[in-house]
């Protein structure tokens, strides 16, 4: 019967052309929190959240997007105030229309769009799910979903459908009773970023180890620039969410596990690499909490993590590295930067296309640096930075090497934490990114 639903629905949703969408790459100095035509909030919402199921379908060369459930949630946490993305960040691109004027962008990356870059991805097609979020409209809203292409980096349209919010199709039922507990509120979700801990391979026996591990991680974060002088702008909560077994899938060792959110290491055949593989687990675990974004605690001593822009972010909770890994994946999922490592073993296959600015604000390609953060070099400074080598800590440059690769991406700072887990903290313009990010869901 499901299946038969999932066929109309996608039916009467017919994909029809749209416009491609250039979008501005931000990171940069002309970077505004004023937009023409504010979205009012009450007018165009309720105070819940509807939840759209993507179903991301294809191969390195080309992919499809096909609509799955639509879900009606008990809350929306967002800022009222910030319903368009400024950013422009991110693999994909979501935009919702009401009567033809637009009431809610934003930019997200997913995991199938890192495994499209796979060698295994130009050798055969795979699915995966990924979920949106938005606050519940009052009247039908025009959505549409819009891929970035690689060639030259504009958005292109995937998916278009109309969403009525009085469909009776519109899945309301309530999907788990995990308890969500409050760990530090300093106000009303809608302006603060409301951080949601998540219990993965915790069993009911061992919450007390998962409110002891979350509130550890947290604690770390507010040690650490720009996080430590802007702890007053966060909510933090954990959920509660039980597994039936305790610790988490590694596959390479033969260890699988039955695990709420079915994290697994071994993403793309990489020691290290611990993903969610189907969204929509981590999507059904929080439908009952309030989030503005999510850390996956994973209940394992194993070196490892994941972080994926707009979507989460995951790490182990027993690694004498645990905490700075933590830190550096939620760097990746809060504030979209990339890594700026380029000698670990990764699974990607020229990541970055040479020819092009990266979205992401902590590196560049150097063909549109003055939207990165050539206004925070001095007057003169020479590009890129020599030598490249310790002698440079603490100094803001244009080093190269980044991004996964070694020639032809550039990162600010010889050793930011998006480099290294035993660098100091974050570089000055990966401070000012996650600074934005938290502005954007505050003011
Ligand atoms: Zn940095």
């Amino acid at each position: 019967m499901k299946k038969f639903y999932f066929v109309l629905f996608t039916l009467l949703f017919a994909i029809l052309p749209a416009c491609n969408k250039e979008v501005k790459t931000s990171g940069n100095g002309t970077f505004s929190y004023n937009f023409e035509g504010k979205v009012d909030f009450n007018a165009n919402f309720t105070n819940e959240r509807l939840r759209i199921e993507f179903i991301l379908a294809g191969d390195a060369s080309n992919q499809k997007a096909y609509l799955g459930t639509v879900s009606r949630e008990p809350q929306w946490s967002g800022n009222p105030d910030s319903l368009i993305d400024p950013f422009g960040y991110g693999e994909y691109y979501f935009e919702a229309f009401e009567e033809g004027e637009l009431v809610f962008s934003t930019g997200f990356c997913s995991l199938f769009s890192e495994w499209r870059t796979t060698e295994e991805a130009s050798r055969v097609a795979k699915s995966m799910t990924h979920n949106v979020w938005m606050p519940f409209p009052k009247k039908p809203v025009k959505v549409v979903l819009y891929e970035r292409r690689r060639a030259d980096n504009v958005f292109q349209p995937m998916l278009e459908a109309v969403i009525d919010p009085a469909d009776k199709l519109i899945n309301t039922g309530r999907l788990n009773d995990f308890a969500v507990e409050p760990y530090m509120v300093n106000g009303d979700d809608a302006s603060k970023v409301d951080l949601l801990f998540v219990a993965e391979g915790y069993t009911a026996a061992e919450m007390e180890k998962f409110r002891k591990d979350a509130a550890r991680f947290a604690e770390y974060m507010f040690t650490l620039d720009p996080y430590k002088e802007r702890r007053g702008d966060f909510n933090i909560r954990f959920l509660l969410s039980c597994s039936r077994d305790s610790g988490v899938d590694i596959p390479q060792d033969d260890v699988w596990k039955s695990t709420v959110c079915e994290s697994n290491f071994y993403t793309f055949y990489i020691d290290r690499y611990l993903t969610i593989q189907d969204h929509s687990k981590i999507a059904e675990a929080v439908s009952g909490a309030p989030f503005d974004a999510l850390f996956i605690v994973a209940n394992c001593a194993k070196y490892g993590g994941g972080g994926i822009y707009n979507a989460y972010a995951l790490g182990t909770s027993d690694n004498d590295r645990s905490d700075p890994v933590f830190i550096h994946e939620f760097g990746h999922s809060f504030a979209g930067l990339a890594d700026e490592y380029f000698t670990s073993e990764v699974a990607y296959e020229d990541f970055y296309n040479l020819d092009l600015e990266p979205w992401e604000p902590n590196i560049t390609t150097l063909k549109d640096f003055g939207s990165k953060w050539a206004d925070m070099l001095p007057e003169g400074a020479v590009i890129p930075t020599e030598p490249n080598d310790s002698t440079q800590l603490g100094v803001l440059g244009v080093f190269e090497g980044g991004g996964y690769m070694a020639k032809g991406v550039y990162r600010p700072y010889f050793d930011c934490r998006m480099h290294h887990n035993n660098s100091e903290g974050f570089c000055p313009v990966c401070q000012r990114a996650i600074g934005r990010m938290i502005d954007f869901y505050t003011r």
